[in-house]
């Protein structure tokens, strides 16, 4: 018997406790909840709260939503958990992370993180001239650290100068042997002391998507003789005293603990050998990696890992420290530049489903008409036969002959057009009784269990994955959906995702499963009056900033959401930011936005000169075609009336 629906089987269903290390949940209400303050469990956010009061001011989905509580807490959790690691290993040596701004360079996001980290002395990382120039527009305070990585011209090295100018701690890390000199050149030409990192090649391999951050052939850092080389010649020049930083990076979204480990252990002996030559360092950067459990699995795959913060902490902690130990050398300050395990969670992309694309939409009349062809009535029969013998097998084989040979017969010219419709409307017919059928059968065949999936039906959304969940479409990341209501009704359809680009790979057809991936998720029938919006999880680290201009659609609308207590919706938005307006994209790609509306407003005109349009109606259009310009570039919600 089938049991009555509840949010415990929502929750089976999406693994929102999983997936989301404790900031979402379920309401009893069915509603999905956010639980961005930590210490405010008690005080949830309804996600359709948010979009129900977003409406309310005509806001256009798709919308970003950014819980700035989660960013905080994340910059505190990782803080403290190597905090703890270090107190509980005797570590005589303090944490000092960063955070690299590449994975999400929003200001409000540096902002809050920058805020939450002052407390820890948290600083920021930066991988190119812009990167850098929005670094050192932050006060990070005295005992941070400014990290620049990534390859320098002589202008990324002067403004790294003068960050040292301003007294700030800013590492040049030496990716590439010919940065040394132009880096020594100009400190003595700016008169300031630089502090120096150097990058090593770890030998480690790791496994993984971005295992060619390691390895032989890595793109960064400086081989074991090259270090050597590197220190004779800094030394040489008398900057040897500058020498701070060890710095490595093995890779993104590590999965496995093992490997964080073995390239810790890797680079901390490295470390220690080269203090015992006599070079100042203090510090050891352990790079980024610190990964995410996106599919919730907490096993080594993918899009998971088998350790948590805790666990990465003091796996760092306990293997630096007894590397140093044996080596009788002082501990490093440990720095660590994880970003994904920093922002993922905070953000989430909403949308809404616009409407459904399924083999059987519109169907037309299928009762038998004089003289109709035989294969239409044998397809008919077999609905017959089906629900008398239950014999789904055999009615599935026979349907798919019968289908096939209909095709082949409509190429001949044999079968007329309406006639193929309706043996095809029949068809759907019948394999839609055939999977009611399956629900209660025993054994299930392989063949049998393609019906399910020639049944599934595409949940149109209103978002480009191509903007907002890149990952997705070029390493197949998997990213969790969740609807954001109706959790106490069961899902009755299983859907994929179709985005609203052109292109047919602007879809989602891998969803966290039990027991691996599924290439279905069950959401609920859409309804004509109640409006069905849905959530892509876990969109803050690479994601939401790593968007292109495919098909024009550009940034979207976003909402930064706090946490209030006080509020008996236990939020507000505390800002909205417009999303890319059409004019806004096409200038990018050298459009004039004035121009074109210029010259159609000329077309108009011709055409309104030759009589064939009334002057009133000829301004309604340009003015329509002016206020296209200025909208959004994501679908318009037909209840959200007209551009004009
Ligand atoms: C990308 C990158 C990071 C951030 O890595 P995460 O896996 O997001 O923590 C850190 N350091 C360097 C050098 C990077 O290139």
């Amino acid at each position: 018997m089938m049991s009555e629906w509840t949010t415990d089987d929502a929750e089976e269903l999406y693994r929102i406790h999983r997936w989301s290390d404790g900031y979402f949940g379920i309401g009893a209400n069915g509603k999905l909840l956010a639980l961005p303050d930590v210490d405010h469990q008690e005080i949830p956010i309804a996600l359709q709260d948010v979009v129900d009061e977003l409406r309310a001011q005509n806001v256009q989905f798709p919308v970003v939503m950014r819980f700035h509580d989660i960013l905080r807490n994340r910059v505190r959790q990782l803080n403290e958990a190597f905090a703890s690691a270090i107190a509980e290993a005797e570590y005589q040596a303090p944490y000092r992370g960063v955070y690299p701004i590449k994975v999400n360079q929003m200001r409000e996001v540096v902002d809050e993180i920058v805020d939450a980290g002052k407390a820890f002395h948290y600083g920021l990382e930066a991988g190119s001239k812009p990167e850098l120039m929005a670094v050192l527009s932050y006060d990070t305070g005295e005992e941070a650290l400014t990290i620049c990585n990534g390859y320098k011209d002589e202008d990324f090295l002067r403004l790294a100068l003068l960050g040292r100018k301003l007294g700030r701690k800013v590492v040049v890390v030496i990716e590439k042997f010919s940065e040394i000199e132009p880096l020594l050149r100009l400190s003595a030409e700016m008169k300031v002391q630089p502090i120096i990192g150097l990058r090593i090649k770890m030998r480690v391999k790791t496994e993984g998507r971005w295992s060619e951050s390691s390895g032989e052939r890595a793109k960064f850092g400086l081989t074991t003789s090259e270090i050597l080389n590197a220190i004779h010649l800094i030394q040489e020049r008398g900057y040897g005293d500058a020498i701070r930083l060890l710095h490595f990076h093995v890779g993104s979204q590590l999965s496995d603990i093992r490997f964080v480990r073995e390239a810790v252990q890797e680079a901390a002996r490295i470390y220690a050998r080269l203090v015992k030559r006599g070079i100042p360092l203090s510090y050891l950067d352990i790079g980024g990696g610190l990964a995410v459990d996106y599919d919730g699995s907490r096993s080594s795959s993918h899009s998971s890992m088998n350790y948590a913060m805790g666990d990465y902490a003091n796996g760092v902690v306990y293997a630096v420290k007894q590397v140093c130990d044996l080596e009788e050398v002082a501990h490093p300050t440990l720095v660590t530049e994880s970003g994904r395990a920093i922002s993922a969670h905070h953000s989430c992309v909403v949308m809404r489903v616009m409407g459904e694309i399924a083999n059987d939409a519109n169907p037309i009349a299928t009762d038998p008409v004089d003289g109709e062809h035989i294969l239409v009535t044998n397809m008919r029969d077999l609905s017959v036969n089906l629900a008398e013998a239950q014999n789904y097998q055999d009615v599935y084989n026979e349907a798919t002959q019968v289908m096939e040979d209909a095709l082949s017969a409509f190429k001949l010219g044999v079968l007329g057009l309406e006639e193929l419709a309706r043996t095809e409307t029949l068809y759907w017919k019948l394999m839609r009784a055939v999977a009611k059928g399956l629900e209660t059968a025993e054994f299930v065949s392989e063949d049998l269990r393609n019906v399910e999936a020639l049944l599934g039906s595409q949940y149109l959304c209103n978002f480009s994955l191509f903007q907002s969940a890149a990952d997705s479409w070029a390493i197949q990341q998997i990213l969790p959906v969740a609807p954001l209501t109706r959790l106490n009704e069961a899902p009755s359809r299983n859907c994929t995702l179709a985005d609203i680009t052109c292109d047919s790979d602007g879809r989602i057809a891998q969803f966290i499963g039990d027991q691996g991936n599924r290439s279905m998720l069950p959401l609920h029938p859409l309804e004509a009056e109640r409006s069905y919006y849905i959530g892509l999880f876990l969109t803050g680290a690479y994601q939401d900033v790593m968007g292109d201009m495919h098909n024009l659609f550009g940034r979207l609308n976003e909402a930064h959401i706090y946490s209030d207590a006080n509020d008996p919706t236990g939020f507000y938005i505390e800002e909205f930011v417009h999303g890319s307006s059409a004019s806004q994209v096409l200038k990018v790609m050298q459009y004039n936005p004035e121009a074109m509306a210029g010259q159609v407003k000329a077309m108009i005109d011709r055409i309104v000169a030759k009589g064939e349009l009334r002057s009133r109606d000829g301004v309604k259009l340009v003015d329509f075609y002016e206020s296209c310009l200025a909208s959004y570039t994501y679908l318009r919600h037909p209840d959200l009336g007209s551009a004009t």
